[in-house]
């Protein structure tokens, strides 16, 4: 059973660190080990490395214990988001399942469409907003959500879709990446799974690559604990590591970067090149209303629409402290233009800004001079 610590930054700073013992770390340094002495029965608690490491379970229960304070959480954590991602969509739908993803969400995550196809599971697409994948839920194995989705920004009400989904047997997972536990905890909003890439602002510091999947039913944990070590899709002991001790600012990066996100959107509402400004924590944006329901800050994505790809590409290149990065999350503001990649359903001028922990006035005055330069 995970405590429920007195706030968010008591939690993220005591998240899943053992009891203090006299002459020992706080947070004691990553285990490297392929494997452990195991005389005798193969018990564990740790037998191979494959299977379990002490920096992950420190980790795990830092990870439950911010996702679903108080409740019996266990966590599994991945070598990535993607991995997390598979892990769950993959070692729940069988052949002749049917699965409900969003038509907006992270396009990796749209990418395994191709698998599922192959695999003979039915995938139904649906937008985030305005809740339309309640349309097509009947007769689903599983309801992927992605809220914030990413790169739109769009929100569903996720309580009213895992109601629905429960009434009709089915499934529900969250990808949780852009809003981490502090801005959002799918669990309590009714989700089975709550899962994320913990490479974007839950470790924030754009050095490693993480994933995690937590749960409250065995079974499910049981099940994703397999697919990790069938698949072998572990995260190595030093990224757990560091990935653990950047939890305890959490609470610091995101509250800082929700503060620029919104002094960086009200800049650029007065520029006439901008339109399409999105961002769920501004009182005027279509998902506001459903967004302040479920979340308790909003992220460090803002979006926005420049009026074409040479434009935007202008304003990219004219920034100075911003550097042009795909990624989110990060303690340093980033910027890019989506549609460079491919399928997103933006237009050629689209700009996702990841706003860092830098001063807002730095990061304000920095997006208007570009803004400037590339008119
Ligand atoms: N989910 C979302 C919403 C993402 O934005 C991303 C990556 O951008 C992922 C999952 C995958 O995470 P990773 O890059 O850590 O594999």
């Amino acid at each position: 059973m995970s405590e429920r610590p007195t706030g968010d930054g008591t939690a993220s700073v005591h998240a899943g660190r053992p009891a203090a013992e006299p002459y020992t770390p706080s947070l004691p340094g990553p285990v490297f080990v392929s494997h452990y002495h195991l005389p005798g029965e193969a018990a564990g608690p740790y037998t191979y490395g494959r299977d379990e490491n002490p920096t992950w379970t420190h980790l795990e229960a830092a990870i439950s214990q911010l996702e679903a304070p108080g409740a019996d959480a266990d966590t599994v954590v991945f070598a990535s988001g993607m991995a997390a991602v598979s892990a769950v969509l993959l070692s729940q739908v069988r052949t002749g399942d049917t699965v409900v993803l969003p038509s907006d969400c992270y396009q990796a995550t749209r990418s395994l469409r191709q698998r599922l196809d192959s695999w003979g599971v039915d995938v139904r697409l649906a937008p985030t907003a305005g809740d339309q994948q309640l349309d097509v839920l009947d007769g689903a194995r599983l309801l992927w959500i992605e809220s914030p989705s990413n790169p739109e920004l769009d929100v569903c009400d996720i309580r009213r879709l895992a109601a629905a989904a429960h009434e009709r047997g089915v499934l529900v997972a969250v990808d949780n990446t852009l809003a981490t536990p502090l801005g959002q905890r799918p669990l309590e909003l009714g989700a089975d799974f709550s899962l994320a890439s913990g490479t974007k602002a839950l470790t924030g510091h754009g050095d490693l690559l993480l994933g995690y999947v937590t749960v409250t039913d065995p079974a499910l944990a049981a099940a994703v604990r397999l697919w990790r070590k069938t698949v072998g899709a572990i995260p190595g002991p030093m990224e757990a590591w560091l990935a653990h001790r950047s939890l305890a600012t959490l609470h610091l990066r995101v509250d800082r970067q929700a503060a620029n996100a919104v002094a960086l959107a009200d800049a650029l509402r007065g520029r006439p090149e901008v339109t399409g400004l999105r961002h769920p924590g501004l009182p005027d944006d279509p998902a506001h209303r459903i967004a302040a329901g479920q979340m308790r800050r909003f992220g460090s994505v803002v979006s926005f629409v420049l009026p074409g790809r040479e434009h935007a590409e202008r304003f990219l290149a004219a920034l100075r402290l911003t550097t042009e990065a795909t990624s989110f999350g990060s303690v340093l503001s980033t910027a890019e233009r989506r549609g460079r990649w491919g399928g997103d359903a933006v237009p050629d001028g689209f700009i996702r800004f990841s706003v860092g922990v830098e001063d807002a006035e730095d990061i304000v005055t920095d997006v208007l001079q570009a803004l400037d330069a590339a008119r």
